[in-house]
This record gives structure tokens, sequence and C-alpha cells, in this order.
């Protein structure tokens, strides 16, 4: 596995009304009672991605009314700065949601100023975080790589850690959302166990994955497959000539088909590869986009995560298959097999 180094920016410590895994009403973290939902109608919550937004539709249920600040499938979280229309949206929610370990790199002012408004805030990945040993992919640096939730196992994990934050905040409904975490919990591993006999039709030396930066280390864990990524976990930086070059020879000495763009990083470092390899007398195919960070438009079928996870399993088969003729021909199968 190749994690490369990011650069470390000094980290605001974030201290606001976080609610989450291992609190209740009655023992709240930070020693004051947390502060119950108001009245019988639904929790207007905000939270940052629309990976998030699906999370928090699967979790809560009727009980919520959900929006996302980066709402579309084409928005970098590591870069995307909050405008002050955003911080209001923050701010005026009933509950915050974010997903954390920095993946919304430019996000922490915006957070931390809600501990002085009292909102209640819920970090997805707390109970990862806290986990030992931990389940969490490490950078050289000791950075974690935020991208759990193409991981079914690990998004199974946030998925209870936001049923325990809804939980703490709207104690009356709390068996609706463990009951719901549950449900979820079992669609990821109907969806895992799917995508793994999908993409057994990769032989071995094929189940490389180049991509456009690094979000898919939990991925090829899950799903069995090497990555190699142009860019590092962030892509607040750029990559050298160097890497470039590694990547092209690795391309051309292992006769790997397919590399892929993704939804919201720039084509250009991929597009760059192709030409390169090229140069040196092999075909390579831009395989479809992929989602990386982002799920996809409201309203598509891969608005869910479960459908973002079921497109970019199928085109991962389509593009590095033997015979990608079966899987197109049986797409429509495929997609009734891994969509739970
Ligand atoms: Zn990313």
């Amino acid at each position: 596995m190749e994690v490369r180094r990011i650069t470390l920016r000094l980290l605001i410590a974030l201290t606001p009304v976080l609610i989450g895994c291992g609190t209740s009403p009655s023992t709240p973290a930070t020693g004051e009672r947390i502060q119950q939902h108001q009245g019988t109608g639904p929790i207007r919550v905000v939270c940052t991605t629309n990976i998030l937004k699906d999370l928090v539709r699967q979790i809560g249920g009727e009980r919520v009314q959900v929006t996302a600040i980066m709402d579309g499938p084409g928005i970098d979280p590591h870069t995307y700065t909050p405008s002050p229309k955003d911080t209001n949206a923050l701010t005026a929610a009933d509950l915050v949601v974010y997903s954390g370990l920095h993946l919304e790199g430019q996000f922490d002012e915006a957070l931390e100023s809600l501990k002085f408004r009292g909102i209640p805030v819920i970090c997805v990945t707390e109970k990862l975080t806290q986990e030992t040993p931990s389940r969490l992919i490490q950078t050289e640096e000791g950075a974690a790589d935020p991208h759990v939730w193409f991981s079914p196992d690990l998004w199974s994990t946030c998925g209870e850690c936001l049923a325990e934050g809804l939980s703490a905040y709207d104690s009356e409904n709390s068996e609706q959302y463990s009951a719901a975490a549950t449900a979820f919990s079992e669609q990821l591993a109907q969806a895992k166990h799917n995508g793994i006999m999908l993409l057994a039709r990769i032989p071995d030396d094929r189940r490389v994955l180049v991509t456009a930066h690094d979000a898919f280390e939990y991925f090829a864990l899950a799903f069995d497959f090497r990555v190699q990524a142009v860019q590092g976990i962030s892509t607040d930086s750029e990559p050298g000539l160097r890497r470039i070059n590694q990547l092209t020879d690795l391309l051309v000495e292992r006769r790997i088909s397919a590399v892929f763009t993704e939804q919201s990083v720039s084509d250009k470092n991929i597009t760059a590869l192709v030409a390169n390899c090229a140069s040196k007398g092999h075909t390579l195919k831009i395989g479809a986009r992929l989602f990386s960070d982002t799920a996809g438009a409201e309203g598509t079928p891969e608005e869910t995560l479960c459908g973002a996870l079921l497109h970019n399993i199928t085109q991962i088969a389509i593009a590095l298959s033997e015979s990608p003729g079966d899987i197109i021909m049986n797409d429509t199968e495929a997609k009734t097999q891994v969509a739970p």
C-alpha cells in the first residue's frame, strides 16, 4: 500500500458541543446535560458532504430534514472553503454533522464557531478514532486517512456513531435510530458481499487501481485491490514530475489497461499519465469517472453511498476485467446484485 506524505497544517483544536459515540443525555461527555430536541417537528440537520447527507437520511429517516453544504458530485471537500452563507446555514441548524479526520480541511473555523452558539455537533468518525486497535489507515506522518465511506465495515461503524449521537439529542426516538443503524449495516454488508462477487472477475495481476488522488485505500482493503494514486490523501498539494514518471513506469511494466478519473478532482494528472504511456507505446484508457469524495447528484441512483459504490464497482469491473463484455451485458443484472 502506498501512502505518501502530505503537508500537515497546524490544526486548530475543535471543541464544539460534540455529541456522539458513548454519550447520552444523562451522561454527556462535556459534563453538561446535552440539549434535547425541542418540539415534534423534524430535526434540521446540516452536514458537510452529500455522502453524509445520505447517512443522515439512512439513520434519521423521517425524524430529520437534512441539507449538505457541499451538495454535489464535483465538489472537493479538502479544499472547499465555506462561504458566509454556508456559515449561516451551519449556525441555523438544530444539529451539525461532519465527517472529520480533517476531510473538511477548511471548515475548522466554521465548526469552531458553533461551540459559542451551543449548537450540537456529531463527528461520524469519532467512534473509529476511539478504537483500539484502530482500523484507520495512517500516513507516515501519523494522519488518519479520512476516506472511510467506501469501506462498508467502517461506514457501518460511522452509522452506529451517528445513531448514538442522534439518540443523545432526541432520546425519545433512540430505538428508531438504533434499528436504522442495524438495517443500514446489513445493507452495507450485502453490498460488500455482492461487490466482491462482481469484482472477482478481475484477475490478480490486474487488481491495481490508479486514481487521481489517494481516496481508495479503504476500498482496496475491502475489495482486494492495490492502489496507486497521483496525489496523496488530500488534494491540497500538486504531485511532482517524479511521481508521474513512477506511475508511468508501473503502468507500462505491468501493462495495466485503465486508470480512473474522479468526480471531485481535476483530470489533468490522469491525462498526463495517458500521454506519457502513449509516448512509451502503451495504450492506456481512462475508465469511467469514479465517485471518490462525493456521491452523485440529488435524484440520481448515485446520490446514495450504496449507489455511488455500485457505480464504482461496476465501472472498475468493466475497465479491468479480461472479458468486459460479460459485465456490460450483465450490467442491469449486476446492479440488481450489488444494490441491496
Ligand atoms: Zn479525498
